[in-house]
């Protein structure tokens, strides 16, 4: 689009980097907001602070503003139970079935040795540090129903059996190619009760 101001071009191709955004529907955003100067205003002030204030928790890897995340520093979440999930995505699913007062650990991705996302890229270390300090008695394993989440699931289930903790899995009745974050309430805190362990 030789005719914009380069600004323009940059706002469209951000756009387009985010997940679900080709790149006409980055150009129909960018131009739309470009017509609401004030949206615009909140926005750039919002990123700006997010850009200035996000942390991840040192313990679980999930959002913070600042040291601990809000679940790992609540006295009331068990710390004997922790959710190993990919995303903060998943996070914000088990947290809206009301149903899980344990903590978290996310993992930033799923193994996927042809994408070359191998155990190493993956926040494995920190979750074996994270069972270690808090005498971990419980791992739950909340992947999605993907070739992803069936690897990581059986990889981990193998690589944690040194400790001595109970490893356990949604129960099935989430459909095959599913993702935890579009799963309905009341599926995953019903597969989340029946957890299985390997
Ligand atoms: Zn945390």
């Amino acid at each position: 689009m030789a005719h914009l101001p380069n600004f323009i071009q940059k706002l469209i191709d951000e756009f387009d980097k985010l997940p679900g955004i080709g790149p006409k529907t980055a150009s129909r955003l960018v131009f739309d907001l470009l017509h609401r100067k004030e949206d615009i205003k909140s926005l750039a002030d919002n990123l700006n602070i997010a850009f200035q204030q996000i942390h991840l928790c040192p313990k679980c890897f999930n959002l913070s503003d600042d040291g601990l995340c809000k679940i790992c520093s609540n006295p009331n979440r068990n710390k004997k139970i922790i959710a190993v999930v990919a995303h903060n995505q998943d996070v914000e699913a088990l947290e809206k079935t009301g149903n899980f007062q344990g903590t978290y650990h996310l993992l930033n991705g799923l193994l996927s040795p042809l994408e070359g996302i191998t155990p190493d890229k993956l926040k494995i270390n920190e979750l074996e540090k994270h069972i270690q300090e808090d005498s971990a008695e419980e791992i739950i394993l909340v992947f999605d129903q993907s070739m992803e989440g069936e690897a990581t699931t059986i990889y981990l289930s193998k690589h944690l059996k040194k400790y001595p903790l109970k490893i356990s899995r949604l129960a099935r009745g989430i459909p095959m190619g599913a993702n935890i974050e579009y799963t309905d309430e009341v599926t995953l805190s019903s597969a989340l009760e029946n957890r299985k362990e390997i």
